[in-house]
């Protein structure tokens, strides 16, 4: 029991001095730091956003801009700190009933080309995801807290990462069983994919008319994503769709797809998103405090 303990004290330390290298800029290699990519990408998006704005009236610091960001840096670093603990902990007994690695291997991805393993990882991480956020509206438990991602009224590409903290819960799971089915996914290779994955997310969100022509079956889009968001549900879809995160394939696979017509004035939200928390701490605890 007292490894236990030690191992969760030791992930906290080691996460803790990750995100501060990250924060100033001193990790070993600079290249592999995801606080600097995040922020490359989304001045580059942002800049895209205020040259070429989809809904010309909206302002470029929109309502809930600084929310938004806010969560940014806070599901990234923060909370991510904690549930690193969390994690530690389930690992542990995992490992108490002889479960580890290499119990879930199925694809050396060290034995494929570099392309070929990033594509593999990409497109099956992709799919585990689209699922996870399929039951996250299945679901009434889940939706709950997946709320908060739908309490976005006025889109923008930092409401890419405004999201619950209990959603890592939902997520890291699945997605650490991805990268335990193949062996060999390199620290770069996640961290190329995670970081393809964040740049087609705030495209997703951003403020821009665009679909990327005939790959819009294949990509997830902005003239996509804002359906994902729409307020009134068609009978058709009534659990929502278009629930692709990076790819928009798997929607059209299972007919979740749904573009009526151009999306650019729908209302956002879900019904009674009046009353939902407007604020970080509010939001952060919720459903706790629910007025309905
Ligand atoms: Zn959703
Ligand atoms: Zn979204």
């Amino acid at each position: 029991m007292i490894d236990v303990w030690d191992n969760i004290i030791n992930t906290f330390k080691g996460y803790a001095n990750w995100a501060w290298s990250e924060i100033t800029f001193s990790t070993e290699f600079w290249y592999i730091n995801y606080f600097l990519w995040l922020l490359v990408v989304s001045v580059v998006v942002f800049a895209f956003e205020v040259a070429f704005p989809w809904r010309k009236t909206q302002k470029v610091f929109r309502k809930d801009f600084w929310l938004d960001f806010s969560y940014m840096f806070l599901n990234f670093y923060v909370f991510a700190f904690f549930l690193s603990g969390f994690f530690t902990l389930i690992w542990e007994l995992l490992s108490y009933f002889n479960i580890d690695s290499d119990s879930f291997v199925i694809l050396d991805l060290k034995s494929l080309a570099l392309w070929a393993g990033l594509l593999i990882f990409f497109v099956v991480n992709d799919f585990v995801q689209w699922f996870t956020h399929f039951l996250l509206h299945r679901f009434d438990f889940l939706w709950q807290f997946h709320k908060v991602h739908h309490s976005v009224k006025e889109m923008g590409f930092a409401a890419h990462l405004r999201y619950h903290w209990m959603e890592n819960v939902f997520y890291k799971p699945l997605k650490t069983l991805v990268v335990l089915l193949f062996f060999g996914v390199e620290p770069q290779i996640a961290f190329i994919v995670h970081f393809i994955s964040i740049a087609i997310g705030h495209l997703n969100h951003a403020n821009l008319n665009i679909d990327y022509g005939p790959l819009k079956y294949v990509l997830n889009n902005p003239k996509m994503h804002i359906w994902h968001h729409a307020k009134d549900l068609p009978a058709s879809h009534s659990n929502g769709m278009n629930f692709g995160i990076s790819l928009s394939i798997w929607d059209y696979i299972f007919k979740t797809n749904y573009i009526p017509h151009d999306g650019r004035d729908i209302e956002l939200g879900f019904e009674n998103d009046e009353k939902f928390p407007q604020s970080l701490i509010g939001q952060s605890i919720y459903p706790l405090g629910k007025k309905d």
